[in-house]
């Protein structure tokens, strides 16, 4: 019938909705009407679900009713944050005409519609999206052939609020810890590649994002990288490798299509050396607490505990510092030096700290204005950044003789944009709207037109409230007044009683009814109708005018856009140098020495952060030594703690651990004295007991992880083993710690702290040179354990598990008890094989020698004699009958 055929028809406007989803169907639809961003069917409802707003209905579709909700456009925003944060993508599709244009195009025409923007985790830009102390990455990894063998992996990263852009590669191996560092909050995984580096991704916070071929389309990357800076061919950025450029054009590619108005300016991409960073994996920098705690809070991380920045920036830049501390000495040194030159001027750091704390985030505020998304106050937050700039270049002046670094960022400050900031301070006003559309921005007297526009309209609002006076006058009506609203405009509002009076007044044929309300009558003139015009022409002239100013203020940063980038950069690192001195006077830390050697020696070290807790809570924190190195030594030590728990071996291990990182991060270090040869690889694992969050079995979990570092860990890395072992059976884990301090020992020869309840494992010190014991010493005293958390030489006489549990509140029963088993277990255990077993067993390196191929073997000579490179095909297929001949 005719009913269903009307109800079934699609309206225009759906039509273009329909086809316009269609084209983005993995983002949610924000589809511009009017004021709000409305959201159709299932977007209305996983919206409304996600943000706790009303569902509606509008009209129907195909005889359906249209499940709708929306959010207003200025309040957008929020919005925004909360879908992507619950791990949504948004299609921005605003209104592209005016609605004058689609009525002119006659009866059935809808407003012209498009997708300006995909909002993802990775593309955003608005302060109200963005931590402003954590930088916000999207990172690219593509997978190329590499020239000799196996592939090579590109992997690229850009923060579009900062305008930064970088490029390395790694290895499959290495991509989970290299994406660890990196801590993106979007990470573009080729399709076929997703199942393989899902895990990799999935240690980090980032949502995976699966792009097709068309994207990482090695063929056409050189050209699409080159094409989006305008430059002839990629060699303008110096050698990059294939697999490099792949993953740099992934992600301009991707920004191209997500970012469909405007494209964010972006520096030239920035090579990452390989090897530039220690590698820190996910699990050793979740076991730290880097960047952040286990629970994910910044709170509570050393990050959280060192950051005495007073800039967003400054903070962005020290997490990244700590994230990838350095491997040159030379470059840490370079940076010891600044802090060192900020320490020995304590009146200048002062003044320096002041004078940033009072400096916005230029690099978020300039890349807005240069992306098209700036608004007034981005704008001033430059021209203060600026200024700041200007002020502090004198401060730091001269601080260039002590250290190379803050030479440079002095250089960098004075070479900031003056005329810039100058132009800023003539043109924009004190108090400034948050929108560039709501005017009032320019200074008066900064643009004699505007100034003849504001004028105007201003003049026009006083002829207004003459006019009122003088109506009131001739009609007679005291309480005649003049109003504004936005529907009627100006009008001349009277109460009910006068209307009627006005009306048969002399003067009545002036006045043209409007309407009638409760107890009012609403009245316009001609006279009124051409005042209003006038006043509503001054003031979009004034706004186009200022509208104007805006661009091409904007216009300006976008030309200055490297030199302001520069700037920003000089203000965080010289706010990071600022705040480590500061750090390290305020909380005694001292200069390491950092060198190329094997070295590992701590003198009375701290744990930052545990420090930091017993300080709130008035307890001291009592330091310790930590040697892991004898002098020139080829190998490292491994320090062996046993002793109870409670009694500060996990601190103990850690404090080791962080010294390295902030050492080579730039930092100084909670001791007294510090010297640590170079750490290329950290490693820290605590026993399955501890691990809680993972989903495995915790001691599948514990055994991987142990696997990986007995693998991997070679003469410069730095191992933490905490309670390895604990998660299986005595014997089982005995067993595993035994083998694992053999092979560290005698394999990975590597610098290594071993914590371990196993006491048998001490006497592993008569055969393993370089294993040293060591233990956390505590008193008894009237029968109560006395934790003293102090280290020092030799073997845990007894592990006072009795004695903890018993402090933790276990029934008096039940420590009773548990004692007269004790005493049992430990009269059985004299008669153990474990001790004289430690005599007997061969070492580990004789045992691996022995199932090693001998070197006599024919066969083995033989596998030695060929030399792959120089074989003929021909040649290679002689050589295999050869060896099966000798087999
Ligand atoms: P374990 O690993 O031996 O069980 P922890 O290292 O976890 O012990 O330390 C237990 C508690 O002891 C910590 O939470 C801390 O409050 C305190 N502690 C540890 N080391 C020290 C220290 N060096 N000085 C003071 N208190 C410490």
């Amino acid at each position: 019938t005719d009913a269903t055929t009307a109800s079934a028809r699609v309206t225009p406007m759906m039509e273009q909705y329909v086809e316009i989803k269609t084209a983005n169907p993995d983002s949610l639809l924000f589809y511009r009407m009017g004021d709000f961003y409305e959201l159709f069917f299932e977007d209305a409802e996983i919206a409304s679900r996600t943000l706790g707003i009303t569902l509606t209905k509008r009209g129907k579709h195909l005889g359906e009713d249209i499940p709708m909700c929306g959010v207003p456009v200025e309040r957008a925003d929020d919005y925004l944050q909360r879908l992507i944060a619950a791990g949504h993508r948004v299609a921005v599709c605003e209104q592209t005409e005016d609605p004058k244009e689609a009525k002119k195009r006659g009866g059935k025409s809808v407003v012209r519609r498009d997708v300006v923007r995909l909002v993802t985790p990775g593309t955003l830009t608005e302060d109200a999206l963005l931590e402003p102390r954590r930088a916000n990455l999207l990172a690219a990894v593509v997978r190329v052939r590499a020239e000799t063998r196996g592939f090579t992996l590109g992997l690229a990263h850009v923060d579009i609020s900062t305008g930064s852009f970088s490029v390395g590669e790694c290895e499959p191996e290495t991509l989970s810890a290299a994406l660890a560092r990196l801590d993106p909050a979007e990470v573009l995984i080729p399709e076929a590649l997703r199942d393989e580096f899902a895990p990799a991704v999935a240690d980090t916070r980032a949502a995976l994002t699966p792009v097709g071929r068309d994207l990482t389309d090695p063929a056409r990357s050189e050209a699409r990288l080159a094409g989006h800076f305008g430059v002839a061919t990629v060699e303008a950025f110096g050698p990059l490798s294939k697999a490099e450029v792949a993953a740099a054009a992934a992600i301009v590619v991707y920004l191209e299509r997500t970012q469909l108005a405007s494209r964010p300016p972006l520096a030239r991409p920035l090579r990452e050396g390989r090897g530039a960073a220690m590698e820190i994996d996910a699990a050793t920098r979740a076991n730290l607490e880097l960047t952040r705690t286990l629970s994910g809070q910044r709170e509570g991380s050393l990050l959280s505990v060192i950051d005495l920045c007073v800039t967003s920036a400054g903070s962005r830049l020290l997490a990244q510092r700590v994230a990838g501390p350095l491997l040159d000495p030379a470059a840490i040194a370079r940076r010891h030096d600044a802090v060192e030159a900020l320490v020995a001027a304590p009146d200048r750091r002062r003044a320096i700290r002041a004078a940033l704390g009072r400096t916005p985030d230029l690099a978020r505020a300039a890349q807005r204005v240069a992306f098209g998304r700036g608004g007034p106050r981005d704008l001033a937050a430059i021209r203060d950044a600026l200024m700041g700039a200007e002020a502090l270049a004198a401060v730091a002046d001269g601080l260039g003789g002590a250290s190379a670094e803050l030479g440079q960022i002095a250089r960098a400050l004075e070479a900031a944009d003056h005329a810039l900031a100058a132009e800023l301070a003539a043109t924009l006003d004190d108090e400034l709207p948050l929108l560039k559309r709501d005017g009032g921005f320019v200074r008066a007297g900064a643009d004699p037109r505007l100034d003849e526009a504001r004028a105007l309209r201003d003049e026009s609002r006083k002829v207004i409230a003459r006019l009122q006076a003088s109506y009131a006058d001739a009609t007679d009506v005291r309480t005649l007044r003049i109003k504004h609203n936005n529907v009627l405009g100006y009008f001349i509002e009277v109460p009910q009683a006068h209307g009627e009076r006005l009306l048969k007044s002399p003067h009545a044929e002036s006045f043209v009814h409007r309407q009638t309300m409760a107890g009012a009558m609403r009245f316009t003139t001609t006279e009124l109708g051409e005042l209003e015009r006038r006043i509503g022409e001054a003031g979009e002239t004034a706004l186009a005018l200022e509208l104007a100013i805006f661009e091409a203020l904007a216009g300006r940063v976008s030309a200055a856009w490297e030199t302001l980038r520069a700037c920003a950069d000089a203000l965080a690192a010289l706010d990071v140098a600022a705040a480590l001195a500061e750090l390290a006077v305020d909380r005694g830390h001292v200069r390491p020495h950092v060198d190329d050697s094997l070295d590992f020696h701590l003198e009375n070290a701290r744990h930052p952060v545990v420090e930091r807790a017993l300080q709130a809570a008035g307890k001291p924190f009592v330091p310790n030594d930590a040697t892991l190195s004898e002098p020139d030594a080829d190998a490292g030590l491994v320090q062996l703690i046993t002793g109870p728990n409670m009694g500060g071996k996990s601190t103990y291990l850690r404090q080791a651990a962080l010294a390295a990182v902030l050492a080579q991060a730039g930092a100084f270090v909670p001791a007294q004295a510090a010297r640590i040869g170079v750490v290329d690889r950290l490693y820290s694992r605590v026993g399955a007991a501890d691990d809680l969050a993972r989903g495995r079995s915790t001691f599948m979990v514990e055994m991987v992880e142990t696997a990986a570092i007995l693998n991997t860990a070679g003469p410069r890395a730095l191992v933490i083993l905490d309670e390895i072992g604990r998660g299986t059976a005595t014997f089982d884990g005995l067993s595993i710690a035994w083998a694992a301090i053999e092979h560290l020992h005698e394999v990975n020869r590597c610098r290594a702290l071993f914590a371990t309840h196993f006491h048998e494992l001490t006497a592993l010190a008569r055969r393993l040179p370089r294993l040293r014991n060591a233990t956390v010493r505590v008193k008894e005293w009237k029968g109560e354990v006395v934790f003293l958390h102090e280290v020092a030489p030799g073997v845990a006489d007894r592990s006072y598990g009795i004695q903890v549990a018993k402090l933790a509140g276990l029934p008096p029963a039940v420590v009773k008890r548990a004692k007269a088993v004790l005493d049992e277990l430990e009269a059985a255990d004299r008669a153990s094989p474990v001790e004289r077993m430690i005599d007997d067993l061969p070492l580990f390196a004789a045992v691996r020698a022995r199932s090693e191929p001998d070197a006599a073997d024919p066969l083995h000579e033989a596998l030695d004699a060929i030399e792959p490179d120089e074989l003929t095909p021909k040649g290679a297929l002689e050589v295999l009958y050869r060896l099966k001949a000798l087999r």
